[in-house]
Parts: C-alpha cells; sequence; structure tokens
C-alpha cells in the first residue's frame, strides 16, 4: 500500500469499516484490505470487479472476498516478485559479465602500453621496468579475475536457465504436453483479471471425452493414452492463437478464449467437436480401425465478479447437458439472471 496522508487514510478506513457493516462482512483484515483499497480506489481490477458486482446486485459474501484477494494481493503480487527477482538476477549476470571483460580489457591495455613505451628515455628505465612487472602482475590477475567473473556470469544464467525448465515441467502435462491444472488455476486467475481490466468477454469452454471407458475396456490403456494424446493435439491445433488450453483431469481439457462472445465461444467448440468427429482412428500397429472418438463440450462466459468456481460450475454443467442431451455436442449455458433484494 502507498502511504496515503492521515485524513484520506482514515476517510478510506471509516468508508472500509461502514461497507463491511452494510454487506454483513466480519471486519477481518482480509475484508478491510479490500474495503480500504475499494474506496482508495488505487486498483483498478479490484474497483472494477467490485463496481460491477455491487451493479449487478451480486450477493457480496465472504467467498467472494477471498477470491478478490487472491486475485488482487495475493497471487499478483507473488507473480509481480517472481519478475523482479528474475529480472535482478539477469541484470547481476550481465554485469558479472561486463565486468569480467572490463578487468580483462584493462590488463591488456596495461600490457600494451608497457610495451609501446620509449625504452630510450633517460631516467625513466628502472620506472618503466617496474612498471612493466606490475602492468604484467596486474594483467594476470585481471585476467584470472575475468574468467573468475565470466564463470560466475555463466553459472548465474544456467541457473537462470534451470529454474525457467524447472517451472516449465511443473506446469506442463507430461501425457499430453498441454499446460496442467496447476497452471491452468494460474491463467483462470490471470485471464479473470486481466477480462475485469479489460471489461472484454472471456469465455470458457470444458471438453471431455465420450464414453472414454470403453476406449480403456476395448484397447486397454495405452491406446487410451494415445487417444487422449490425440485429442489433446486436435484441441491445441483448433486453438486460436491467443486461446489457453490445459488437460483439466484424466480425460476433460479445458479452453479458455479471451475476447470471445459466447456465441462465438460456441463456434470455437463446434471446430474443435467437428474436427475431432471427422477422424477415423486406426491400431498404428495393425491398422485395425477403432473408429471415432467424440467430445461434449460446456461452454460459459465469465460475468465480471463472480467466484470464479461459479463460472467454472457453469460450463461443468453445460458439459453435463451436454452428455445428458446425446454427447458429441456443444452446450452453452448463461449465467442465471441476478435476483434483486
Ligand atoms: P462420459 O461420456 O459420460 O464422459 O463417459 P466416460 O466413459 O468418458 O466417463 P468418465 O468421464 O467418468 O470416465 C473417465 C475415464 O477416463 C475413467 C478413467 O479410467 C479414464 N482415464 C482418466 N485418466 C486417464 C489416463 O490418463 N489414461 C487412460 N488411459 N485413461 C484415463
Ligand atoms: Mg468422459
Ligand atoms: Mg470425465
Amino acid at each position: 500500500m502507498q502511504h496515503d496522508d492521515l485524513a484520506a487514510a482514515t476517510a478510506h478506513g471509516e468508508a472500509a469499516a461502514g461497507s463491511m457493516r452494510r454487506f454483513g462482512l466480519p471486519p477481518t483484515p482480509l475484508n478491510y484490505t479490500i474495503w480500504y483499497e475499494f474506496h482508495a480506489g488505487r486498483n483498478l481490477g479490484l474497483t472494477r470487479a467490485l463496481s460491477v458486482a455491487l451493479s449487478n446486485r451480486r450477493s457480496i459474501n465472504s467467498i467472494m472476498m477471498a477470491e478478490l484477494h487472491d486475485l488482487f494481493f495475493t497471487i499478483a503480487p507473488e507473480r509481480e516478485a517472481a519478475r523482479e527477482a528474475r529480472a535482478t538476477l539477469r541484470e547481476a549476470a550481465g554485469r558479472i559479465l561486463e565486468a569480467g571483460a572490463d578487468a580483462q580489457r584493462y590488463g591488456e591495455t596495461l600490457s600494451e602500453v608497457a610495451e609501446t613505451m620509449d625504452e630510450g628515455t633517460v631516467g625513466l628505465t628502472s620506472l618503466i621496468t617496474r612498471l612493466a612487472s606490475e602492468t604484467a602482475t596486474l594483467s594476470a590477475k585481471s585476467a584470472r579475475l575475468g574468467l573468475e567473473l565470466n564463470a560466475s556470469g555463466d553459472r548465474i544464467v544456467a541457473l537462470e536457465k534451470q529454474l525457467a525448465a524447472a517451472q516449465q515441467v511443473s506446469m506442463t502435462d507430461p501425457l499430453t504436453a498441454l499446460p496442467n491444472r496447476r497452471a491452468f488455476d494460474a491463467m483462470i486467475l490471470e485471464h479473470a483479471g486481466q477480462a475485469m481490466n479489460s471489461g472484454r468477454d472471456l469465455c470458457l469452454l470444458m471438453i471431455d471425452i465420450d464414453h472414454f471407458k470403453r476406449v480403456n475396456d476395448v484397447w486397454g490403456h495405452i491406446v487410451g493414452d494415445a487417444v487422449i494424446r490425440l485429442v489433446a493435439a486436435t484441441i491445441a491445433q483448433h486453438a486460436p492463437e491467443q486461446a489457453r488450453a490445459a488437460r483439466y483431469g484424466g480425460e476433460e481439457f479445458a479452453m479458455l478464449l479471451p475476447a470471445t462472445s459466447l456465441h462465438h465461444a460456441r463456434i470455437r467448440g463446434e471446430t474443435v467437436r467437428t474436427a475431432l468427429a471427422a477422424r477415423r482412428l486406426s491400431l498404428r500397429a495393425n491398422a485395425e480401425p477403432i473408429g471415432s472418438v467424440t467430445v461434449s463440450i460446456g461452454a460459459a462466459r465469465y460475468e465480471p465478479g463472480e467466484p470464479i468456481g461459479a463460472w467454472i460450475e457453469r460450463a461443468d454443467a453445460a458439459l453435463y447437458r451436454a452428455k445428458q442431451q446425446g454427447r458429441n455436442r456443444v452446450v452453452t449455458l448463461v449465467a442465471a439472471p441476478i435476483i434483486a433484494d
């Protein structure tokens, strides 16, 4: 938090206390932080999320507070801190490498000066000799220092690469190479925050393979795994550039569609669905046909300010309906109308 002057801080604090009373929220530090920042009006995303929720007469409760806190005070600052740490590391590595090069250059320059000095100058002979030997020592030290600095610079760069690779591994599903559930949980919060900031639509597709148990039962788990990989590849192939697809669970996938209306999300779902249904699969070993694999898809649009869990549940409910209505289809579900109190 920035430092407000006393009068402004008192006013924001009192307004925060008033809001907590008004919505029947306990005066916890978490709730206080949210409402203080809201009244201070410095956090654009938070202000927008709460303003939209208030104007939509959504119920303002502890679940919503916890999610807003995660979104605007926990996850974003953590990510910011990580970003800063990486930038500092990179800068330090750059400086060390530069210092190494400078030290080496300095040694080389001194040697050159010593070699090119006029040896015939009267009275300077001993000085030249001393300078030459000191220069040689310094040059050797500089070279060593340069090498050491170069080596630590390289180690930092290598370490940073390892760190980035480890982060990548922890966020990637090994079977399909798609982002995993953990990565998805972070992505969905980030995109919801962006949607609240930009005011643009954000849609979610939940995609589940139809009768997948049969695939496992009839063809075995190895073929089952290959089918999951094929579905993942098809989903990735038919995701628009800015979309984010992930393996959500066993044979279930999720796709986030930023700046996409619910109407266009359905069209995108249809593209994925038809692309898959059109494929005729066969076993690689003996070309034995195993038919086609279909998916059912549920689509829902994010209502700014609603709990992320409610949005995912709506996409899940749409998926459930798609299954009930016969599978191999896309169903969209809009948020229930808000009942005024
Ligand atoms: P529905 O159309 O209703 O979705 O039917 P379903 O048979 O697909 O039912 P459900 O979604 O409940 O079944 C999921 C099955 O997927 C159960 C589980 O054994 C299997 N499964 C989950 N993860 C994997 C995996 O990584 N590899 C394989 N081979 N099978 C998996
Ligand atoms: Mg299934
Ligand atoms: Mg399933």
